[in-house]
């Protein structure tokens, strides 16, 4: 149960499947117990089905599709049974090589169950496995073979690994409660179970866990600049969580700082579209002097309406999740933040939702820069056609969405708004760390 528990407060990350494995240490070696459905945490698993997931190590992960369809079977943990057992394994992330990785172990005669990227990460280690002393160095070796952006969390019969992308793309961090450690990808999970913070596992690291405790193997930590994936920052970070030793709060706080200061207009109130927006209106509001407010409330029961497949699901559920309050709006002058305009449906939405409400004029600014490239490290950005940014000026955006002022976040702001960290802007300026493959590798799109 201490694994759901982080896995709700990890809710945020991923909403179409869950899963969770568990194993005894002091078991036969093959028993893993695993279970996993499609859904939100709390409607994937019933208390009896918690009951049976017992054993004193264990994986745990929600999912949200970038490669690989939305499907049971690609849900996650991966268990596999293999040369020395049992195998479970999440992933976070996107590898750049999948497709060719996938290719050669195809023709090696491995049959898949999935689609998704995590199986040729499980595969490789299974086959490293059978020449390596050790798990940690199957993983090791592993990791020399695939590209991109990866967070992994493995479980092998014994221990528990943990290991991340030598340029860090995906936050992964240790915890300990007691004698116990905890892996997860933000430190508000381990707020939630009653951990406390260790450290960030270092891009390029392999941490396991034993009885005897934790190892670190940093051979391929790399001397490089690592890169952070900024969007964690912007957008999908929960704003209590510390990734990489910057606070997510503060930083969406920092990014309504700057667009006061580099685009200011004269209202009566700011805010914010929840949950992200509303640092980054409280920066603008005590940076400008201009009242913070609170003009949405918010259906806590449905997800991020980002995750819905289809265009017309999408553009419903933006009234069943948000509705104006009236009061708080009608008659003024109001600046809406929100973290950013990927499509443009949401914030089309919520501009005339204020002026129903008797808005008087509504800016809209974005604590991000226009999204205008696609993602090849776990994030879902559609198509480009698909992106309002793409092919039209700030000006144009602003008539489309219907505002009366629109102001975005500049490039230049970025780095200082993730604590000066060495991070990766790819969506934004179509600068990557690592060069994008030939063809677009990501899985199916959304219509
Ligand atoms: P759109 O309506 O397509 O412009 O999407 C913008 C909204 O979706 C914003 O309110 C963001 O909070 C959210 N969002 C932006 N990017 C993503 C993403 N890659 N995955 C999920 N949600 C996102």
């Amino acid at each position: 149960s201490t694994i759901y528990y982080g896995l709700l407060a990890l809710q945020h990350r991923g909403q179409e499947s869950c899963g969770i494995a568990v194993s005894d240490t002091n078991g036969p070696k093959g028993k893993v117990l695993s279970s996993k459905d499609m859904g939100l945490v709390n409607e994937a698993f019933t208390p009896e089905q918690l009951e049976k997931l017992k054993g004193d190590i264990g994986v745990g992960h929600v999912r949200y599709s970038t490669a690989g369809g939305s499907t049971r079977e690609n849900a996650q943990p991966l268990v596999l049974n293999y040369i020395k057992g049992t195998l479970a394994l999440a992933h976070n992330g996107n590898l750049i090589n999948a497709p060719e990785l996938r290719e050669e172990l195809a023709y090696g005669g491995a049959i898949f169950q999935t689609t998704i990227d995590s199986e040729v990460i499980a595969y490789h280690i299974a086959r490293e496995r059978v020449r390596s002393k050790t798990a940690e160095e199957a993983v090791a070796r592993a990791m020399q073979k695939i590209k991109g952006a990866y967070s992994l969390v493995i479980m092998s019969p014994r221990k528990l690994m943990g290991a991340r992308d030598p340029q860090g793309f995906r936050p992964l961090c240790i915890g300990k409660r007691g004698n116990a450690y905890v892996l997860a990808s933000e430190t508000c999970a381990l707020d939630t179970i009653g951990a406390e913070f260790v450290r960030d596992v270092l891009p390029g690291e392999i941490v396991t866990i034993t009885q005897e405790g934790i190892k670190s193997d940093t051979r391929l930590c790399q001397k490089q600049q690592t890169a952070h994936c900024v969007f964690e920052y912007i957008y999908f970070a929960r704003p209590d969580s510390v990734i990489d030793g910057v606070s997510v709060y503060h930083s969406r706080l920092m990014a309504g700082r700057y667009l006061a200061m580099d685009s200011p207009v004269d209202a009566d109130i700011v805010v914010g579209v929840p949950e992200s927006g509303n640092a980054a209106a409280l920066g603008y509001s005590l940076q400008s002097g201009i009242p913070y407010g609170t003009a949405f409330v918010k259906n806590g029961y449905v997800g991020r309406t980002f995750i819905k497949p289809k265009q017309s699901s999408r553009e419903s559920s933006v009234r069943v999740k948000l509705n104006v309050l009236r009061e708080a709006v009608e008659g003024k002058r109001v600046i809406m933040i929100d973290d950013s305009i990927v499509r443009g449906t949401t914030s089309d939405r919520i501009v005339h939702m204020l002026r129903e409400a008797g808005a008087k004029e509504v800016h809209m600014r974005v604590s991000s820069p226009p999204f205008l490239w696609p993602c090849y490290f776990g994030t879902d950005v559609p198509a480009r056609e698909q992106l309002i940014a793409y092919n039209r000026t700030v000006e144009e955006i602003r008539q489309v969405i219907g505002a009366d002022s629109l102001g975005y976040l500049d490039c230049s702001r970025l780095r200082q708004m993730a604590g000066d960290l060495p991070i990766c802007t790819g969506c934004f300026t179509g600068n990557y760390p690592l060069d994008p493959p030939m063809e677009d590798i990501r899985g199916e799109f959304e219509q």
